[in-house]
């Protein structure tokens, strides 16, 4: 008997998932698979990391899915191109489908499998499931990719037939009804899925259920979504992470109901693009001239910064929450982001990695977008000379200290730091710093 095998990743779902669809369609019994990547769950320092929980749970929860139609999610752990070849040698496999990932790290494993199997005559077949837009997909006139978002937002409403004054027409997205035809999968009982602690971790709480993206919150979303005390955001960024949720989906909601949303949605296709144009930026500032600047680099002031602890109560209640919860409001990732920079004058990479070690929704094209954003040194014209004010930002966004006051209790009484650094002194410093490393390049 000959099956085709879809390899699930970064889309923990059944349904409107691309890869899987196609797979179903491919004439053959298909054999989900999944294997917990040794490379990956290596490099994770913390034996509590909730976003392994994340995906355990959510593996179990479909290994259960696909048990109660009489088939199975075949599940392994260890260096992804072995567990291949062991797979390879157990089954007669004629082809084998996923959905692309765009992350260096995910670029060179696939070229690997991909490669092995090329070898063994069985063919490969990826296709896009993870944003709406690949690089090829959305680019100016001259072929190049657009590196500023509000030409690349303008093209991506033309190509999804999108109109804010028309919500009630349906955008050009293709949809993959891949739970429609569970009826291909194979039909064999797997072993159980192997125990969070022989893979090295601790069972954690974690959020499982997708929330809702009713018409109501969505209508609210444009005004609330910059108010941190309040819960003004959608808090998908997981399930768009981890695939629990698709990214087509979404999309089409928000363009029902929230222009804004969709336009929030467009920057992540934004930075997965940017990611996929310039794989240098993994490592690297956009605008190379940030490599001119000097970093303080201070490992007391960044770990003052990493336990909220600097006496600026915004950014010490934005890092309280992510230790916390493994979750940052949007407004508070940007102050964070640009406060350890531009105040504390520490490479945007320490605290990329910061986030990188702590956000649930942490996202490698996201998050370096968003640090570049913030640091002054990505792709948008957002320039490094403005710096944020945190007491300007406090005014602004949390003028009643709501939020402080709910993740900092002690601040206003005395065992409340003094800041770490002054304002004034830092926004010169910074820019003098700044100013010179990119005059010397131009
Ligand atoms: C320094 C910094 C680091 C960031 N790191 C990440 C990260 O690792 N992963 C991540 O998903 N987002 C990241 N963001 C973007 C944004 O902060 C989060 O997507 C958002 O806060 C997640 O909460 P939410 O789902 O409630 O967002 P909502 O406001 O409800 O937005 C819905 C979804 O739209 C997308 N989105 C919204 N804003 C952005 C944005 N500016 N850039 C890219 N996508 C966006 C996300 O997928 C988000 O889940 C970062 C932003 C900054 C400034």
């Amino acid at each position: 008997m000959s099956y085709c095998v879809f390899w699930m990743r970064r889309d923990l779902r059944l349904e409107d998932n691309a890869g899987l669809y196609y797979a179903l369609s491919s004439g053959f019994a298909v054999i989900p698979f999944f294997v917990f990547d040794r490379n990956i769950l290596a490099k994770l320092d913390d034996v509590e990391d909730r976003r392994v929980n994340f995906i355990y749970n959510r593996l179990a929860y479909i290994k259960k899915q696909l048990k109660e139609l009489g088939s199975d999610l075949l599940i392994a752990s260890g260096d992804p191109v072995e567990e291949w070849g062991a797979l390879i040698n157990q089954f007669n496999i004629s082809s084998v489908y996923w959905n692309r990932d765009y992350e260096s790290y995910a670029l060179q494993r696939d070229g690997h499998v991909r490669n092995m199997l090329a070898q063994r005559g069985i063919d490969v077949h990826t296709f896009k499931d993870h944003v709406l837009f690949e690089k090829e997909d959305l680019t100016k006139a001259d072929g190049r990719p657009y590196t500023v978002f509000t030409p690349f937002l303008r093209k991506a409403y033309e190509k999804l037939g999108y109109m804010p004054s028309r919500p009630d027409m349906p955008l050009k997205i293709k949809a993959f009804p891949s739970d429609d035809h569970l009826n291909k999968l194979w039909k064999e009982r797997q072993k159980p899925i192997p125990s969070l602690g022989s893979l090295g971790f601790q069972v954690q709480k974690c959020p499982e259920v997708i929330p809702e993206l009713s018409p109501v919150r969505m209508k609210a979303y444009a005004e609330n979504r910059d108010i941190p005390s309040i819960e003004g955001t959608t808090q998908i960024g997981i399930h768009l992470r981890f695939g629990t949720l698709s990214i087509r989906s979404a999309a089409r909601k928000a363009a029902k109901y929230s222009p804004v949303l969709l336009s929030e949605l467009l920057w992540r296709d934004f930075y997965s693009m940017i990611l996929q144009a310039f794989p240098r930026v993994e490592t690297k500032p956009f605008r190379l001239e940030f490599e001119g600047i000097e970093w303080e680099n201070d490992p007391v002031k960044f770990d003052a910064w990493c336990k909220g602890c600097t006496g600026f109560p915004m950014v010490d209640a934005g890092m309280r929450q992510l230790n916390a919860s493994g979750f940052m409001h949007n407004r508070l990732r940007m102050l964070t982001a640009s406060f350890l920079v531009k105040h504390l004058l520490v490479d945007w990479r320490w605290g990329e990695a910061y986030f990188a070690s702590k956000l649930l929704d942490y996202d490698l094209a996201s998050n370096i977008g968003g640090w570049q954003w913030a640091a002054g040194c990505g792709t948008d014209a957002a320039p490094y000379f403005r710096i944020f004010s945190p007491d300007a930002q406090q005014q602004r966004f949390d003028p009643q200290f709501t939020y402080v006051r709910k993740w900092v209790p002690e601040y206003g009484t005395s065992r409340y730091p003094a800041p770490i650094v002054h304002h004034a002194f830092a926004r010169d410093r910074f820019l003098r710093l700044a100013k010179a490393a990119f005059n010397k390049d131009n």
